[in-house]
């Protein structure tokens, strides 16, 4: 067995011993897996499940090539980067060379979160201004200084509140957000919504304060897997130079090839467009913590001419190097971009076909493995969103055993951000459940009490195993009208 302690143990000693607020995946029926290999997740029984949201594991769970550069390393020094090291200076110079110019300079950190918070920074200490501008239902991580840029966490109004410093923007949403493709067929959007960022900015300056930054994920996950629109960042960007800003594109979570096409999200929006301070993480190490500062050498030097030296213990030690190193070298090899594109296109595809089948799906939306579906009411009309139908999806794939997590504010975005070693065999399986899940949705009431079939759990893509060990039994009686209870995690 995998397992030190029978789950029921795990879950007592997690329940003394864990801060309460620290969540979990399907909290009423938590899983636990105990190993994984690339596409694939496994619980203590031995069940599989098709891992369709592990954007970290971004290579595919524990890649052979990213374990034993780890563990060469290991074996051999770890330490921290105030001695000379060539895995660290490899490692930016293979940044470097995915980035246009001039963002050439990096810093090496453990933590998306440390990332966005040294961004700001550094944004602050080469413009000498204090404000941001951040997107509404954005999520930029767990530090003080980004729960403050974070209205995914102070829209709630439970914690701490927005601070004065920080501007929120609406999100560049043209399915249900403030200005849709529905009600402005064939214009600018992308030029309409920053001209929002512009009225802000104009707003600002007004009280004497003025913009440091502005930071936004180029593909928006928390918000709900949108995709900005065309000339968007081209003119956000420009107007907030123009307020003497810089521009922050955060990667942690759509950075390193996931969008096929290119190594980086904000690419999609031109070879002109390019921001001036770039956070990656999360794909960075596939599960080890490591992440980076990429910025220009302009913004580099103020940040050494304050004279304060920058240190971080673990940041870009050999160890993590190695480990991002490997990551880079096997997208490369196993060209996993193209198969980004490829199973992305695929993907969205089979989807789009769904929306024929359910009325409840009001848009299918994606580039690469990073793709929405979004569950509404009234898709010719108001466009409502299906929140407690988005819930029960992901339960009852979960008992399918295809793991799934819901985005955007009212959480009825369906998103999949998969490693990017997915098959059109898995998205072909993905989509087989999913629109047997929607019709049982459809028909208003869920199944009672059935059986699994083998043949239907069979996820396919790996020769001749057949993952099912256990008959269990399945959701009873589910009334889409009351609440199902399923917990939204944000990653
Ligand atoms: N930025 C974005 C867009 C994220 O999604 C996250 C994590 N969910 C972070 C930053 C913070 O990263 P970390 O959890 O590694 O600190």
């Amino acid at each position: 067995s995998l397992e030190q302690l029978p789950k029921s143990e795990t879950i007592e000693l997690r329940k003394k011993h864990i801060g309460d607020s620290c969540s979990l995946f399907y909290k009423q029926e938590p899983l636990k897996i105990v190993r994984a290999k690339g596409q694939y997740m496994y619980d203590e029984n031995g069940e599989k499940y098709l891992d369709c949201i592990n954007n970290v594991a971004h290579i595919g769970h524990c890649h052979p090539e990213m374990v034993r550069a780890a563990s060469e390393q290991i074996a051999l020094l770890n330490t921290n980067s105030r001695f000379l090291h060539d895995n660290l200076v490899i490692c930016a110079k293979k940044l470097s060379k995915m980035f246009p110019d001039p963002l050439s300079v990096c810093f090496f950190v453990n933590s998306g979160s440390e990332a966005n918070d040294l961004a700001l920074r550094l944004a602050r200490t080469h413009t000498k201004h204090q404000d941001v501008i951040t997107l509404d239902h954005a999520y930029h991580g767990h530090l003080t200084s980004l729960i403050s840029i974070s209205p995914y966490k102070f829209n709630s109004g439970k914690g701490l509140p927005k601070p004065d410093w920080a501007h929120v923007a609406p999100c560049p949403d043209t399915y249900r957000g403030k200005f849709r493709e529905s009600d402005y067929p064939g214009s600018d959007l992308g030029k309409k919504y920053a001209e929002e960022v512009k009225s802000l900015i104009k707003g600002v300056r007004d009280k004497d304060r003025n913009i440091s930054a502005f930071i936004a994920e180029s593909l928006i996950s928390c918000g709900g897997q949108i995709i900005p629109p065309a000339n968007y960042l081209r003119n956000v960007y420009k107007y907030v130079r123009e307020a003497g800003g810089v521009c922050i594109a955060d990667e942690v979570q759509c950075g390193f090839g996931r969008v096929g096409k290119h190594w980086w999200a904000f690419q999609m929006q031109g070879d002109d467009v390019i921001p001036d301070i770039v956070t990656v993480g999360k794909p960075m190490g596939n599960g080890h913590p490591v992440a980076a500062v990429i910025t220009t050498p302009a913004i580099a030097r103020s940040f050494k001419e304050t004279g304060i030296e920058y240190f971080n213990t673990y940041g870009g030690n050999p160890v993590s190097c190695a480990i991002a190193n490997a990551v880079i070298s096997v997208i490369e090899n196993e060209r996993l971009r193209e198969n980004a594109t490829r199973v992305g296109n695929y993907l969205l595809n089979s989807a789009q076909k769904l929306k024929d089948k359910h009325a409840l799906i009001g848009d299918v939306r994606g580039v690469g493995l990073f793709v929405g579906i979004e569950l509404v009411h009234d898709r010719d009309g108001k466009r409502q969103p299906a929140v407690r139908e988005a819930s029960l999806v992901l339960k009852r794939m979960k008992e399918e055993q295809i793991l799934l997590s819901s985005d955007g504010p009212d959480a009825n975005v369906i998103k999949l951000k998969p490693p990017m070693v997915f098959t059109v065999e898995n998205a072909d399986h993905f989509v087989r459940v999913f629109d047997e899940v929607m019709t049982e949705i459809g028909n208003g009431l869920l199944t009672n009490n059935r059986t699994y079939s083998p043949e239907r759990r069979k996820i396919s893509g790996e020769e001749g195993e057949n993952h099912l060990k256990h008959k269990r039994t399945r959701t009873e009686k589910i009334d889409p009208s009351k609440n199902a209870d399923e917990m939204v995690i944000k990653t």
